[in-house]
């Protein structure tokens, strides 16, 4: 049986700053594979039994490459009797974690996967500032923008809004209202978008469309966040077939080109 694959934040740093359901997934992890960043104490939480995998970039050593981190997931999932299969990142996993190749490798693969938000850096810097990110009277846009990224582009390309993706908070009652500024700050009508109600709570409800298929939406239930831009199009085929072809043949036995630290937890 395929095991199930939980992509989970892992917070700033401190154990006690992960969420409950992180740490009880933690607790019943049979393999864990970490990024860096991921803190010692968080990683004590895991079972002495877990095999735990150092997947990121370290000082004087080698970086796996995203196919072989891929490719691990789904042979871990896939090929193993494990069940409990954790990729833990730091922050939350969908802010600058590369997660969108991951899912789509996991996919491809059908890898069944539940992704445990954390708390994103941003929000634990303002915390340790003791600032408010959209102080009503100061802000009404957070931006969330990488100084690196992959195509080299200067920050004010990095920040253009056809390759930015907007968190609308508070969005309705009046779609049509909301996708009007939408469309008037620069936005296509075929922009795609997820409207989420209740997230992370039992009756959650998403809903993926385009703006235009939003302006006549009806009855979206509040609390909701909009989220716009090209990635809420996760639905729909979006590259070549190549990687999912280098994924499925690593995905046989991954380890076969390279030797993975792998070692227990504890002791
Ligand atoms: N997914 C992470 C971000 C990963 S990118 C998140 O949601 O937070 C890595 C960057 O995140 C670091 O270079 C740094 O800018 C920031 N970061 C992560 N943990 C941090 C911490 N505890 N304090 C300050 N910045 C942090």
């Amino acid at each position: 049986m395929s095991g199930k694959l939980y992509i989970v934040g892992a917070g700033p740093g401190v154990a006690d700053l992960l969420t409950l359901r992180a740490a009880t997934v933690l607790r019943a992890a049979q393999v864990v594979l970490h990024d860096d960043l991921v803190s010692q104490e968080i990683l004590d939480l895991c079972p002495a039994s877990a095999q735990i995998i150092n997947v990121g970039k370290r000082c004087g050593s080698r970086g796996r490459s995203q196919e072989q981190i891929n490719a691990l997931m789904v042979w871990h999932a896939h090929e193993t009797q494990s069940q409990t299969i954790v990729r833990l990142k730091s922050g939350d996993p969908a802010v600058f974690g590369r997660l969108g190749e991951e899912l789509d490798a996991l996919r491809r693969a059908g890898v069944e996967f539940e992704i445990i938000p954390g708390v994103t850096a941003a929000s634990a810097a303002a915390a340790s500032a003791k600032i408010t990110l959209t102080d009503r009277r100061a802000a009404s846009a957070l931006v969330v923008v990488t100084a690196h990224n992959c195509r080299n582009a200067s920050l004010s390309e990095t920040v253009e809004p056809a390759r930015s993706t907007y968190a609308l908070y508070m969005p309705g009652p009046d779609y049509s209202r909301t996708v009007q500024g939408l469309l008037e700050s620069g936005h296509e009508p075929k922009t795609p978008c997820a409207v989420v109600s209740n997230a992370g709570r039992a009756n959650e409800e998403v809903r993926y469309l385009t703006l235009q298929e939003l302006q006549s939406a009806k009855g979206i239930a509040a609390p909701a966040v909009l989220i716009v831009g090209e990635v809420a199009a996760e639905h729909l085929p979006r590259r070549d077939g190549d990687l999912l072809s280098r994924v499925s043949s690593d995905a046989r036995d991954p380890y076969q080109h390279d030797r993975f630290p792998i070692h227990p937890a504890l002791g």
